[in-house]
């Protein structure tokens, strides 16, 4: 097993409840309502992947697999900003590929390894968000098996992805109100993706929002460390404590 390298989410409570950051070599799943900073922290990682091993980073590059649009060059030269790095050669580190479908998106893994193998080295590979296109693509009664089939496919060759190459796979994903649990003060929710997603996901991150501006993040499941929630902002230049 190769060393796993902790790379930043750019703040530090948060990357506490990580036991350092997003862990290179798995696969790390954050899940969490609309607006909660799903697609901020992504931003933020495919930034400081790139960053020195000393600065929290991975000394790498990053693929950025868009399926929803969510991909913006100008949030990143920001946050490339704030860590000092020049914002075009942080840019031209980032990889971004485009899925319209969940075929597409699964077909696109192959090149993408093949990229990964030839022109590294690659420290992250982000999928924002990893299953709304088989929503789309699979939402027909009796078509939930064949897309949980496909999307475990898919998982596998992630998980391989992340450990062969020693990549962190950050994948975002949605979540719906869980209508087993019930809360007098907000609603229940949990990720979608069902079984399939939970064993495939190494370590899984719930992002809430909290009072006034401030975002929590709450590690809620971890092969190496407990349930604990953490407090950060979403800035100018990304994730900030
Ligand atoms: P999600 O992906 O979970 O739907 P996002 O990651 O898109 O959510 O986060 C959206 C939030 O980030 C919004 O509340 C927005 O105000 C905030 N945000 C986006 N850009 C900036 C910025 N440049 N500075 C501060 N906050 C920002």
């Amino acid at each position: 097993r190769k060393r796993c390298i902790k790379i930043t989410t750019g703040a530090k409570t948060f990357d506490a409840i990580l036991g350092g950051g997003v862990e290179s070599g798995s696969i790390t799943e954050a899940y969490g309502e609309f607006r909660t900073g799903k697609t901020q922290l992504s931003h933020t990682l495919a930034v400081t992947c790139q960053l020195g091993f000393d600065q929290g980073g991975g000394q790498g590059k990053c693929i950025y697999l868009d399926t929803e649009g969510n991909f913006r060059p100008e949030r990143i030269e920001k946050i490339a900003d704030r860590f000092g790095l020049d914002a075009d050669a942080t840019l031209d580190n980032i990889i971004v590929a485009r899925a319209y479908a969940s075929d597409q998106q699964c077909e696109l893994l192959k090149p993408l390894a093949a990229l990964i193998a030839e022109h590294g080295p690659f420290r992250m590979l982000i999928i924002d968000s990893i299953i709304a296109l088989f929503r789309v693509d699979y939402s027909g009664r009796g078509e939930l098996s064949e897309r949980q089939q496909k999307l475990g496919q898919h998982l596998s060759a992630l998980t391989r992805l992340a450990e062969d190459m020693n990549i962190a796979v950050f994948l975002v994903n949605q979540c719906t109100a869980d209508p087993g649990a019930m809360s007098l003060f907000a609603p229940v929710v949990k990720p979608v993706g069902g079984n399939v997603l939970a064993h495939a996901s190494c370590t899984r991150i719930h992002l809430k929002k909290g009072r006034e501006n401030c975002r929590v993040a709450k590690v809620v499941d971890s092969p190496s460390m407990p349930e604990a929630e953490a407090q950060f902002a979403i800035t100018d230049g990304g994730i900030a404590d």
